[in-house]
């Protein structure tokens, strides 16, 4: 039985790096509780307190309901598994796993027992034998998972430990750790920056910005009602398109959401309405993922909107069309890889298209963003900085569609799914949460 509660913690490194900012959330007994955020937003900082590796400046840890602070790291009945693991390289694997309850004074039967029991739950049984230099990388984690869970600790601890791995590797352990720590039902956080891990594994994500906790909730209930702008442009692939809607109010009638060239109409029906109302006159930020549009015929009625292909990415079980439809996209700061690779691919691919125009002299492919267009503005929002550039719409399609980039392409907008954020980046909605 394990329960973790982090009351109003904040760490302040020397240099005045404020690296947790009054972070507040509690783990349920045998829950799998996921910290997300991208690299330097504080999760390792978190889980080495809980660990009793650093101390907080300010605030309190409890484990089952005792404050912990006190109590030197060995005494906290916790186990802790990093990205870079650590195995004894002269001890066979059984000697590895067996380690600390060999340090703890457990006897070699029942010791044997238990190291061949965690083994075979983690389908090393075969390889007790050997030496961590004959293993492969995915081995070697589980002896080291092994090594961490074989003296039953109460809490489990977990730093980006697949981050080493490539990624069929990866997927594999994600459902061997989850169902692991399931079966064994002990209390596991997880550090990750990996959206999709944490989607599939936790049974709730808290997600972080530089040191602010951002939201909480189930993997539903942070993709399906995200809290702030932020954590809607993090979670799913692809990101949630996010454009800027200047909004007009018609009474009894509908709400306006103008995207420059085109607009949707919000219902009174709709439950938000009232909520989205208040911002007459003001621009708002739509959130819309791309499960929610589906391609129809251009001249289809209802909420559609209009574009042209940019460009196209294949993903063999689907296709990508990312589509100019006149609007304005918000980009939100600090994603990680994913939301800036995509602008250096935009990037890299102007240049080349402005190279071939050079070098052919004739203008480059349609579907060739603009260089001035892919400009993008800077706004300093209270939640911190988010950038304004032309947007892509993405839609997702069949693989391998009968359509090319400079193709008209209409999108049917399911209305129920659009979110909707306030120029904080805050959620506007009602009654959620
Ligand atoms: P994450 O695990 O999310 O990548 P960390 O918790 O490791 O982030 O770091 C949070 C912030 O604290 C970062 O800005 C990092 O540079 C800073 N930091 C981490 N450890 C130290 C340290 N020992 N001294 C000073 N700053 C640190």
């Amino acid at each position: 039985m394990s329960t973790v509660d982090i009351k109003d913690v904040t760490k302040v490194w020397p240099d005045g790096t404020v690296a947790v900012d009054h972070v507040s959330l509690d783990v349920k007994d045998g829950e799998f509780m996921v910290l997300l955020g991208p690299s330097g937003c504080g999760k390792s900082t978190i889980l080495r307190m809980i660990a009793g590796l650093e101390d907080p400046t300010e605030g309190d840890i409890l484990l089952n309901g005792e404050p912990v602070l006190d109590l030197a790291p060995r005494d906290r009945r916790i186990a802790m598994v990093f990205q870079d693991f650590a195995l004894y390289p002269h001890m066979s694997v059984s000697e590895n796993i067996g380690f600390p309850l060999k340090l703890s004074g457990v006897e070699p039967v029942p010791r044997g027992e238990q190291i061949g029991n965690v083994a075979s739950a983690l389908g090393i049984g075969d390889v007790l034998a050997r030496k961590p230099g004959q293993l492969s990388g995915g081995q070697r984690q589980r002896v080291a998972m092994g090594r961490a869970i074989v003296r039953r600790p109460g809490l489990f601890l977990m730093d980006e430990p697949l981050s080493n791995l490539d990624s069929g590797l990866r997927a594999e352990l994600r459902a061997e750790i989850t169902g692991l720590t399931r079966e064994l039902g002990v209390t596991t956080m997880y550090v990750t920056h990996d959206q999709a891990e944490a989607l599939t594994m936790a049974d709730r994500v808290a997600i972080l910005r530089r040191g602010v906790l951002q939201d909480i909730g189930t993997p539903t209930e942070v993709y399906g009602r995200p809290a702030t702008l932020y954590v809607a442009a993090f979670l799913g692939a692809p990101r949630m398109n996010l454009l800027e809607a200047s909004v007009y109010v018609h009474l009894d009638r509908y709400i306006a959401l103008n995207f420059g060239e085109q607009a949707l109409y919000l219902p009174w029906t709709d439950i938000r309405a009232r909520a989205v109302a208040h911002y007459h006159g003001e621009r708002i930020v739509v959130g819309m993922r791309a499960e929610a549009l589906t391609p129809v015929a251009p001249d289809a009625p209802g909420d559609v909107l209009h574009g042209r292909i940019r460009y196209l990415e294949h993903h063999g079980h689907e296709s990508l069309a990312y589509l100019d439809i006149g609007a304005t996209a918000i980009m939100v700061d600090e994603m990680g890889s994913a939301v800036h690779d995509h602008q250096v691919e935009v990037g890299a691919f102007s240049k080349i298209s402005a190279a071939f125009s050079r070098l052919t002299g004739r203008p480059s492919n349609g579907a060739a963003p603009d260089r001035e267009e892919t400009k993008q503005e800077s706004v300093l929002g209270e939640n911190g900085r988010h950038h304004r550039r032309p947007a892509e719409l993405a839609v997702r399609l069949a693989p391998y569609p009968a359509v090319s980039p400079g193709h008209p392409l209409a999108v049917t907008v399911r209305m129920d799914s659009l979110h909707f954020f306030d120029d904080r980046g805050d959620r506007i909605d009602v009654g959620w949460r």
